[in-house]
């Protein structure tokens, strides 16, 4: 999060009254931004990651595992440095939704040289220690998606209760408390969504049908203080849960690229668009959900429906009376359209969008596409807004803007320059589930960075239609995607081909074939880079890092080695303590963090996740040596 604003949170009634205005306000910053910097030229590529993690606390006498909700106070040390002297820090961190979460950045984005791939490691791990330096004995930062037992009765250090009638959530499963307390920020965002939507959230993931799951699987919560409302929402078969902490809660990769100039980022934009349900399905990670074993591998349909304020008449399940629009999605999911000339085709899904506004944006000189981009975003409410900042000069401030843009969570962002700043046009990259070693997260991050240089240096067309690319995100978090699904993606990436008939572009391959290729049919993506690679200078160490990245995506691409998710399936259902019952216990919790924590630590090894190879040549700053060969 860009912009964490301070100030005295205004109540769900209020922020309502105001949305026309922050609305409005919103789009005339948006128009007086674009007027400013649509002509902006000349960044540079930067880029750089963003790590979720979460903090563990062991009781090795109990066996226990358990969310410790400290990140404020580790944060607030954290921070010290960066407040002292902003510009020579290594890494930036940063609040996150739960009271058991960190975000960490690099201290400074990267740039355009082949050897910074072999720094970003170096800071991922940099970043672990620093952190890991602060915690009390026994407490450890994770890199992993989701907790197992959030949610699941006594999953909080210090213990902690929910309370279904009062407070942010009113869940029956996850305490206020679990919630970041140091911004008010993210308690307003949970009460508003739900405000918003007039009842709670309702995540409903299908269980994992193990044998001595019952047939008919169906809990009961009038222990915990259901008022009927939570066994309604619960749906027969499915793991139900009730607050914004189940999906915000859990932890990912992004990563944002500096294009250089708004063409270029559109471009990006579009090219990564497709790549988003691969990724998703290669990362993914999070199979479990509040103590059980679920059918699915990802978080990404818990997190989209943990942030769903959308009322039933926006659901389609009441004739429109009080809201203006049917909203086909959350606002936390895939993108609806692509926004460069060449995605224009593909953009088949129909757009809801405010007529008023498109038209206010397209009479300042605002494409079409990007008319209907903005549009889109600023169809949803501010749903969190500071009483300090509801008066904005539109000349200069951008907050309004901000508002709207940043409560769309969406697998891509197209991110404006900030006011006053050396910074461009950059886009988001936001699908990717977090791995638990920085060896997985690096080769993600820099794979991903690679794939937009040989996008660009190749003008790549990976373009279909959004609604093949909404149909890949399901099948992107089904179970064992990676093995068993096929995604739609275009067959011909290489050559720019004119056709009327976008049916005959794309067909259906599998994870392997579009990263390693099809003999003959695709070329593949990993081949793509390595061709890439093999016309640049690249210092020997940096080669060999990049490597070995390459091939920790091929091998899971190929199903030669196993996904995150995967394998952590694996390891709960061979516990000897699991009754196949997709019940995950306190003690199977804590052997599963705990051998985690050995691999992350390098005390054992665990081939069959990461291979043979299990760090990179990886420096902490470029070489100067290397640095100047490259420049020339
Ligand atoms: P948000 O949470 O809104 O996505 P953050 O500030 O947490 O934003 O993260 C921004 C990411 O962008 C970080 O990885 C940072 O290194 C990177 N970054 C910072 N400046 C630039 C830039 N000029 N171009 C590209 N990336 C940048
Ligand atoms: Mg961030
Ligand atoms: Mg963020
Ligand atoms: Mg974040
Ligand atoms: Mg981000």
């Amino acid at each position: 999060m860009g912009l964490l604003s301070e100030g005295s949170p205004l109540s769900w009634e209020e922020t309502k009254k105001l949305s026309d205005h922050v609305r409005k306000h919103g789009v005339i910053q948006f128009i007086n931004m674009y007027k400013r910097l649509r002509d902006r030229q000349g960044d540079v590529l930067k880029w750089g990651d963003e790590v979720e993690y979460i903090l563990v606390k062991f009781d090795d006498d109990a066996k226990t595992a358990k969310l410790s909700l400290r990140a404020m106070d580790i944060l607030k040390i954290l921070n010290e440095k960066e407040n002292e002297d902003p510009d020579n820090v290594k890494s930036l961190w940063r609040p996150e939704y739960g009271a058991y979460m960190l975000e960490g950045t690099p201290g400074k984005p990267y740039g355009g040289l082949l050897a910074h791939f072999n720094v970003v490691e170096a800071n991922m791990r940099y970043r672990r220690q620093e952190a890991t330096k602060l915690l009390h004995p026994n407490e450890i930062l994770m890199s992993l998606t989701v907790f197992p037992r959030v949610g699941a009765p006594d999953f909080t250090d210090p213990p902690t209760h929910p309370t279904p009638n009062s407070g942010a959530s009113r869940s029956l499963f996850f305490p206020d408390e679990a919630i970041y307390p140091g911004h008010p920020r993210f308690k307003t965002l949970t009460r508003n969504i739900r405000e918003r939507r007039e009842e709670k959230v309702a995540i409903n993931i299908p269980i994992y049908r193990d044998e001595s799951v019952p047939l008919l699987f169906k809990e009961d919560f009038t222990s915990k203080g259901d008022d009927g409302s939570s066994s309604k929402a619960a749906k027969d078969n499915y793991i139900y849960m009730d607050a914004m902490g189940f999906g915000m809660g859990c932890c990912c990769l992004q990563l944002t690229f500096q294009a250089c100039n708004i063409e270029e980022a559109r471009t990006l934009y579009d090219q990564l668009t497709p790549l988003c349900p691969i990724m998703l399905a290669l990362t993914a990670a999070s199979p479990f959900y509040r103590g059980y074993i679920s059918d699915v591998d990802c978080r990404w349909s818990v997190i989209s429906s943990s942030v769903d304020c959308r009322t039933e008449e926006e659901r389609g399940l009441k004739p429109l009376k009080e809201n203006k629009f049917r909203i086909s999605k959350s606002r936390y999911d895939s993108i609806d359209s692509y926004l460069s000339k060449q995605g224009e085709k593909y953009n088949d899904v129909p757009l809801t969008y405010d007529d008023e506004i498109y038209k206010q944006l397209l009479d300042n000189g605002i494409d079409r596409l990007l008319a209907q981009h903005i549009a889109h975003l600023f169809i949803r409410d501010s749903v969190s807004l500071f009483s300090e900042k509801v008066h904005q000069n539109d000349l200069e401030d951008t907050d309004h803007f901000e508002n709207i843009q940043s409560t769309n969570w969406q697998t891509m962002r197209f991110k404006p320059p900030p006011p006053n700043s050396s910074i461009g046009w950059r886009v988001e990259f936001r699908p990717c589930e977090v791995q638990i070693t920085d060896f997985e997260n690096a080769a993600i991050v820099c794979f991903t960075v690679l794939l937009t240089r040989v996008i660009l240096s190749y003008k790549l067309n990976l373009l279909i239609p959004i609604s093949k690319v909404d149909q890949n995100m399901v099948r992107a978090q089904k179970r064992n995607a990676v093995k068993v699904e096929k995604f739609w993606f275009r067959h011909d990436i290489t050559s720019d081909i004119k056709s009327d008939n976008t049916q005959s572009e794309y067909t259906e391959f599998t994870i392997n074939e579009i990263i390693n290729g099809k003999n003959g049919i695709f070329p593949g993506l990993v081949p793509l880079v390595n061709s890439y690679l093999a016309n640049m200078n690249v210092d020997a160490d940096t080669h060999c890092t990049i490597q070995r990245y390459l091939k920790l995506i091929q091998k899971r691409a190929s199903g030669e080695l196993l996904t995150t998710a995967a394998w952590l399936r694996k390891e709960v259902t061979s516990h000897p303590e699991y009754k196949h019952d997709a019940v995950i216990t306190q003690r199977i919790n804590y052997d599963l963090l705990r051998k985690i924590h050995s691999i992350v630590s390098n005390d054992i090894s665990c081939p069959e996740l990461l291979g043979q190879c299990v760090s990179s040549k990886t420096t902490d700053t470029i070489p100067a040596a290397v640095a100047k060969a490259e420049k020339c």
